[in-house]
Formats: structure tokens, sequence, C-alpha cells
């Protein structure tokens, strides 16, 4: 909301980090109501133990949802609950609403009570945060609420929370109503903008460009990437003066060269993509659409025939197996659909499989050192 171009660009659909431990302080929250608090942290993952055990459960009214996404109409005023955990696939709505999905939503009285899961970075506090501000004003209009209580719940790399936390009364919804309409207006202006070739209204600033979709088509960002791309070759050739500082500054340029020189390599594939035969480069070589599908073959099936034909030894030396910890989970989820394993909690068998694992001395830890970006601590 803080930058109305950010509705106008092209984005980059990103993966969010969400899903796996959204749906674990969901089963969580859900399952401390019906068995306790104790209980239920002995049945979280050990991964979001810490976070869901900082949950501060009594500030979640009874019956609150998660991951419920909401739409507002911003000429009749009416919101609606579009459904539940659809990871922001949302159902087609009417060109006057405007959508959003809040983490945790549940009713106090009068009072909406939404919550927001945010990983350890630091983003705008929770009473000028205008994520929070559409999800209470959208909650409030589909429940009928006078008032509404936000949070946003910092999950920290160790894994512990803590809370910002606002209150926004009847007064504070109706301007963010009437704001959220002007910004309907500056949006529709700035699309015309746009499609006529011209650049829309873009503000650029740390905490509104860090998870924009639209970085890539960016003109605040592509301009600077463009001029660093003569910058590199200067870089390049001082990297051993950087200081500290310096080097932090071109580690952000050259991501963002990455990101765009990635778009670009994409545009020009699908350009292949659409040219019959594909398109001839200075090299001599085509750039086109091409199989390279090849044959797979079944190791179980294959294991079976090398033993009957030249015997285990042949065999063992022909076939090698691997798995990793997301393939274990990916088998048992599916093993808990079945009869032996319905009503058991995905979270407890996996944590019961990895340890018989390494109790049998099937669990090593490779050591992996690198320079990679990680949150401070
Ligand atoms: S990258 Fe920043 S300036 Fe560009 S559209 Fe997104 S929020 Fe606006």
């Amino acid at each position: 909301m803080a930058c109305p171009a950010s509705c106008i660009l092209p984005r980059v659909q990103t993966e969010t980090e969400y899903s796996e431990a959204g749906s674990a302080v969901a089963d969580f929250i859900a399952e401390a109501r019906t068995v306790g608090r104790d209980k239920a942290l002995e049945r979280v993952d050990e991964e979001h133990r810490p976070f869901c055990e900082a949950i501060d459960l009594d500030a979640i009214p009874a019956g609150a949802e998660s991951e419920v996404a909401l739409a507002w109409d911003y000429r009749t005023e009416v919101g609606r609950v579009l459904g539940r955990k659809l990871s922001r696939q949302y159902p087609p709505t009417a060109p006057t609403e405007l959508k959003g999905t809040a983490d945790r939503i549940g009713v106090d009285g009068a009072t909406v009570v939404v919550e927001d899961d945010k990983t350890g970075l630091k983003y705008r506090p929770a009473r000028e945060s205008w994520q929070l501000r559409a999800l209470a004003l959208y909650g409030a209009r589909t429940v009928g609420a006078s008032g509404a209580r936000v949070a946003m719940a910092y999950r920290r790399d160790d894994g512990n929370a803590y809370y910002d936390r606002a209150e926004f009364d009847a007064l504070d919804l109706a301007d963010f109503a009437s704001e959220l309409r002007q910004l309907v207006g500056r949006i529709d202006r700035d699309a015309r903008i746009f499609k006529a070739g011209g650049v829309p209204d873009l503000r650029p600033s740390e905490d509104t460009c860090r998870f924009c979709e639209c970085v890539v088509y960016c003109p605040a960002h592509t301009a600077l990437a463009r001029s660093m791309l003569s910058d590199l070759c200067v870089v390049h050739d001082h990297l051993d003066a950087l200081t500290a500082e310096q080097a932090a500054d071109v580690w952000e340029r050259v991501k963002m060269v990455r990101k765009l020189v990635l778009a670009v390599e994409e545009g020009v594939r699908q350009v292949a993509r659409a040219i019959p035969g594909g398109i001839r480069l200075p090299s001599g070589k085509v750039l086109r659409e091409t199989d390279t599908s090849r044959e797979e073959v079944d190791a179980v099936i294959a294991g079976r025939v090398i033993v009957r034909l030249f015997g285990e030894k042949v065999a063992n030396a022909a076939i090698t197996t691997s798995t990793s910890k997301e393939g274990i989970e990916r088998a048992l989820r599916e093993y808990l659909k079945t009869d032996q394993g319905q009503g058991r909690k995905l979270a407890p068998v996996k944590r019961d499989t990895l340890e018989a694992i390494r109790s049998a001395g099937g669990l090593q830890r490779t050591p992996s050192i690198g320079v990679r970006e990680v949150k401070d601590r």
C-alpha cells in the first residue's frame, strides 16, 4: 500500500516460508484448545516448538481460524470470507473488492482479532502496517465488529517469538476505508499512465521493496541495476580494496543484477519458444525448445532383474539408494492418509521416525561451511 506502483507492475511470484510453519502453528492452536497447551506442545515438530511455545494463546479468541482469505468491497463496504488455506490462490472477485489473507482471525465481542506471522526481519510497526490495517478493516466488515486488535507475531531464527500489537477503533477503521478508496483512485490513475508507456508513482523504501514481487520490473531498481552493469567491471578490478561497507552495497546490487539477468533470460527463452525453429545465435548454435527427456531406470525392477541374471553382488554394485528428510516427510504424509496412519499427526510421527533413524546410526551431519545471508540473532 505504501507504493501504489506495486499493484500495477508485472510481478514474479515468490514462494513464502509460511506454509510449513503456518500449518504447525495452526495445528498447535487447534490442539491446545482440546488437549491443553503442554500436550499440544509435545506434538509439535522440534523445529517449530519454541515459536509455538511463545504463542500467546490467551490473546487468540476461541474459534479463531487460520489462513483465512478475506475480501472487502470499497464501494459497498461489505466484507466476506473468500476461503481458508488458499495459499494466496484467490477465487475470482468483483473489480471493486480488495483482498488479503489473515494468518489468524477471531472475534472477541465487538472486536475482530487479527494476527500475522512474520519471520525474523523487522517490519513497519503494527500500528502503521497497511497490511494489518487492511486486514483489520476487511475482518471487521466481515464479522460486523466495531474495532480491531492486531498483532505481528515475529518468529526469529532461533524459533522464539515476540509480538508487536496495536488496537484500532471504529474511527480508525473508517479512516482506513477512506484511505484505501483514495489509494484505489491513485492506482487506477497510475495504471493508465503505465499502460500508456509512462512510469507509475514509485515509492521505493527498504520496507516496501524488500519483499515486493515487482522488483525485477520496477524502474526504481532496474535503473540502478543497469548503471551497476558498468560499475561491476570497475568493482571487479578492485575487489581486494573493498571496505566492509562497500562490499555490503555491492552485494545488494549484485543480487538485483542477478534477478534482472534471470528475468531477461526467461524473457528470451519465451521468445525462442514462440519462434518456429528458435533463434540463431552468433555462435552458430540455435536457442530453441528441445525435448530433454531421457529413459529412467526403475531401481526396484532393475534390482530384481539383475539379481535374477547375475546375483546379489552385481545388483548391489549397480543399484544405489538415497533419501532425505523431505523425502521421508513426503512418504509419511502419504502414510498418514492410509488406514494404518489415520488419526496420527505428522509432526510427532516424523520426530519419532527421525529419532529411530538417528538411534540406528542413520543420521549424519555433513559440515557445510560457506558465506551466505542469515538473519542476525
Ligand atoms: S520495488 Fe519498491 S518502488 Fe518498485 S514497485 Fe515495488 S515497492 Fe514500489
